[in-house]
């Protein structure tokens, strides 16, 4: 009989990050912050990135339980699959050990013992995973499972699509086996005083802080901090006006028009000659200062094959205006346009909303008060979603977010 764990491997990188943030997760789940669009499309990408991993090993058993109450039914159908010559790849393993539930990626068979690999939809490998690695190896040791290796697989930024995605090509793999080995004694004690955390009979007390943020942003941010006197949107920004005005356009422009652009960058390239991650253009809108309305034209690059055409024509329509003004942390090669993310950085603004970093919502929030932005990153997903509802709704967010960059250059500069 297998009796319902005490820890996963979410819940324990949760509690290395904070106790209190274990403790809640387990017994007052119900007091988590909404999950933000970003959050939420990170989340996909993850689970996108790892079933096009298993391609890399075709033919698994999949032991993905339907809902958490199967998990004490497939840790047994995984430890029989184990002695079971048949069955040579499985996909998201289930195993118990010591109250802690892993589910490995990929199992593969490797002669007599087992390969596990992790699979990692970043470019890059954090101590995170190194962690999360290592307590799945904490597990798997404990269930007697012989591994020749443990691997982390994860996206080969040097990997350039041509024709269809070479799988092999797109992953690289590290192993991280003689780590886990040596970290053995130190997640046997995480997880006991983990466990005891799980069994207190009230929340344990950590005081708010930079580990509310680091490594993760923690689902409880809107529960502890609510006592925590919010930053004042009424508190001035501060500028050094001096380095401000040197950047000023000049000639001074007569034509000027406002540019929003939306960008996308895919964790698995979609086009020929594109590298894992690597910036396209998705959207655009430009609103003219001088023209009837405030027109705006908009273009919405929806055949992803068409990108480097979307930014010919934009190109061509920026030769329509003296200066366009946008605001934007990618770096821009056209000189007719006038970034006030650069300009603004430049001349050092500051602004307690800004303290997380400079974006247009949070700019214009700190220098407009009570006005309101969206996320950029809810624009994104609407672009993505590629229907006409949310083509409408893109359009509009992008001719808002062109409001906003005219209002911030207009204070400044006109
Ligand atoms: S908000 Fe901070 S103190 Fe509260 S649970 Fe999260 S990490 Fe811990």
């Amino acid at each position: 009989m297998i009796s319902k764990h005490i820890l996963s491997k979410s819940t324990y990188i949760k509690g290395l990050q904070c106790e209190k943030a274990l403790y809640l997760t387990k017994k007052h789940p119900y007091l988590r912050d909404k999950l933000s669009i970003e959050k939420r499309a990170k989340f996909q990408r993850g689970t996108d990135v790892g079933i096009l991993a298993q391609e890399c090993f075709p033919g698994g058993v999949n032991m993905a339980p339907n809902s958490p109450s199967q998990f004490p039914k497939r840790v047994i159908e995984t430890m029989e699959n184990l002695q079971n010559p048949m069955v040579n790849v499985m996909y998201e393993a289930v195993f118990q050990y010591n109250d802690t539930l892993v589910m490995v990626d990929i199992l593969v068979r490797d002669g007599e013992q087992w390969k596990a690999i992790e699979v990692k939809s970043s470019l890059r490998l954090s101590p995170t995973y190194y962690n999360d690695a290592a307590l799945q190896y904490y597990v798997l040791h404990g269930c007697g499972v012989p591994l020749s290796d443990f691997q982390l697989m994860h996206l080969n930024g040097d990997y350039v699509k041509h024709g269809p995605i070479d799988v092999k090509q797109l992953f690289q793999h590290v192993s991280v086996l003689d780590y886990a080995k040596e970290q053995e004694p130190v997640i046997a004690a995480n997880v006991e005083r983990l466990k005891n955390v799980v069994a207190l009979s009230h929340a344990p007390s950590v005081a708010i802080g930079p580990h509310c943020r680091e490594p993760y942003e923690c689902d409880f941010i809107g529960h502890c901090w609510k006592n925590v006197p919010q930053e004042s949107p009424d508190v001035p920004f501060t500028i050094d006006y001096k380095a401000l005005f040197a950047q000023s356009p000049s000639p001074k422009p007569r034509n000027v028009a406002y540019l929003s652009l939306l960008y996308h960058y895919p964790a698995v390239p979609e086009l020929d000659g594109t590298k894992p991650y690597q910036e396209m253009l998705l959207a655009f809108a430009i609103t003219g200062d001088n023209e009837p309305d405030g027109h705006t034209f908009w273009n919405c690059i929806d055949d992803r094959s068409c990108w480097q055409e979307g930014i010919t024509l934009l190109e061509s329509l920026l030769g329509h205006y003296d200066l366009v003004v946008t605001f934007t942390p990618n770096q821009l090669p056209w000189h007719k346009v006038f970034n006030l993310y650069e300009v603004l950085q430049n001349a050092q603004m500051f602004h307690p909303l800004l303290k997380k970093g400079m974006s247009l919502q949070h700019t214009f929030e700190a220098m407009f008060h009570g006005a309101k932005l969206f996320e950029h990153s809810r624009i994104i997903v609407e672009a993505l979603a590629q229907d006409l509802t949310s083509y409408e709704q893109t359009k509009d967010d992008l001719i808002a977010e062109n409001e906003a960059i005219k209002s911030i250059y207009q204070h400044f500069f006109k």
